[in-house]
């Protein structure tokens, strides 16, 4: 057994992590012959690896440092919440100060009358807990056979076997038996993919209507909720036509179907308000909230709800619960992100600085010959490459051959900006500051010059 010293050469690290670490959403052979990249420090927006490199996280971790990095607040409350109280459970009449005020907390950040929640130690567990919530609540009304939940092509809700099927990915479906019985999965608002020759307010609306569909062709007395994030992430940050949503509301309005909006993504400022709901205008009864609540600091999750549904909940014993529900740790660590965010005024700043500005020089990047389309909500952006623009292509080459080749490049000058597909896309922190955007963008750039060069002489274009 090799005792891990700050000395270690980054070889050895990579050898050690190769025999003994296996990587999530990883090809774990190939990754073991290239070795990982050792990441040793972060502070604000930046990186360090263990070769000293200095690397811009344009995705803050897996989009969910929002506040940036290296806020020692969050280390201290951390301490002292271990060790005043550093477990107790929440399952058996009892109850702990950092939980009660932070669900207290998200209450009153939260819209309209969603003042419950229900906490997991992540995404994933959060969207466990919406299923069997949304079916159980249906049950408790009389309704025991509305618990189909319609869901997205390319959604992405998560990775344990119950968020995993209510995700839309068919490459994770593939693989271990997904989905579980009773979710069924209507199209993406993506017109750049899908659209066709439609115009993408008609496109919007189409797509919107599949979910009407589906319910008549299921059954109204089969379906107990849509869920969807008000913008795609992991699918390739798809901003949907703004016909969309409205017309979503007016059918689950409609078929009184429950609306669960999974904000893990973009809740805690990612659109610029608390919530995406706020900024597209949604009126969920459920939200899915992790990542950003904590700035990745500590693990946690939830399910936000609305008094309607908790009401029905709380009528009896709901037979459900994680370990580290309300972990007190994790939900001081938590509230006190939240205080950063509000008394700092850091949505005021990606409202009024940081967002206008990256959007205007994201947007730019579509006179850049590979990019077709530039999309960008608040601080989320994709663009789409393409071979070309004007019939909006695809590469001849399997999908991800050249985002892949792209990602590679921002790598290797120091920029995390991750491929979907074809897709570019960033999710940076929010505070972001103007000189760190013209950073991000020449970084870009200059990855997207040598992607070009490179598949040029590739023969991929
Ligand atoms: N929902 C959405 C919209 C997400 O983006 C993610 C994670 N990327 C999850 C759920 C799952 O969260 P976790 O990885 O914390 O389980």
């Amino acid at each position: 057994m090799s005792t891990i010293t700050n000395h270690m050469p980054t070889e050895e690290l990579q050898a050690l992590d190769a025999a003994h670490h296996m990587h999530p959403f990883t090809a774990n052979g190939e990754l073991a012959q290239k070795g990982a990249r050792v990441i040793t420090r972060a502070d604000g927006v930046t990186l360090t690896d263990s070769e000293g490199n200095q690397i811009l996280d344009a995705m803050a971790g897996l989009w969910c440092v929002n506040i940036g990095y290296g806020r020692d607040e969050l280390a201290d409350v951390a301490a002292r919440q271990m060790r005043e109280l550093p477990y107790y459970n929440t399952f058996f009449q009892t109850t702990h100060r950092p939980a009660i005020e932070l669900a207290q907390k998200i209450a009153q950040l939260a819209p309209g009358d969603l003042n419950n929640v229900f906490f997991a130690g992540s995404g994933s567990e959060a969207n466990d807990t919406n299923i069997r919530m949304v079916r159980h609540y249906w049950a408790l009304k009389g309704k025991p056979s509305k618990s189909i939940i319609i869901s997205r092509k390319n959604a992405y809700h998560g990775s344990s076997v119950g968020s995993g099927s209510l995700g839309g990915m068919s490459a994770m479906h593939e693989q271990g038996g997904l989905p579980i019985p009773d979710v069924h999965h209507i199209n993406q608002p993506n017109w750049w993919a899908e659209g066709g020759d439609m115009s993408p307010e008609d496109f919007g609306i189409a797509r919107a209507q599949e979910l009407e569909q589906a319910i008549l062709e299921l059954g109204e007395d089969r379906v107990a909720a849509f869920i969807a994030e008000p913008v795609q992430g992991a699918g390739g940050v798809i901003v949907a036509p703004d016909s969309y949503w409205p017309e979503v509301q007016k059918i689950c309005d409609k078929y009184e179907i429950l609306l669960i909006a999974d904000e893990v993504i973009c809740g805690f400022g990612r659109t610029g308000e608390w919530f995406g709901s706020q900024k597209l205008d949604i009126r969920p009864d459920i939200m899915t909230i992790a990542k950003g609540l904590s700035s990745g600091y500590a693990p946690i999750g939830g399910s936000v709800v609305s008094d309607e549904v908790a009401s029905v909940i709380a009528q009896s014993e709901f037979n459900h619960g994680y370990t580290y529900s309300g972990h007190p740790v994790a939900a001081a660590v938590a509230l006190e992100n939240l205080r950063i965010l509000e008394e700092e005024n850091i949505l005021g700043h990606v409202r009024d600085v940081a967002a206008p500005y990256l959007k205007e020089k994201w947007e730019s990047l579509v006179a850049h010959p590979l990019v077709g389309e530039a999309k960008i909500v608040g601080m989320m952006g994709s663009i789409a490459l393409t071979p070309h623009k004007e019939s909006r292509a695809a590469f001849a080459a399997e999908t991800g051959t050249v985002g892949y080749i792209c990602r590679e490049r921002c790598f290797a000058n120091n920029l995390v900006m991750r491929h979907v597909g074809d897709r570019m896309i960033i999710s940076p922190p929010l505070i972001l500051k103007p000189e760190e955007i013209d950073m991000l963008m020449d970084r870009a750039l200059t990855s997207l010059d040598e992607c070009y060069a490179q598949i040029k002489a590739d023969g991929l274009l």
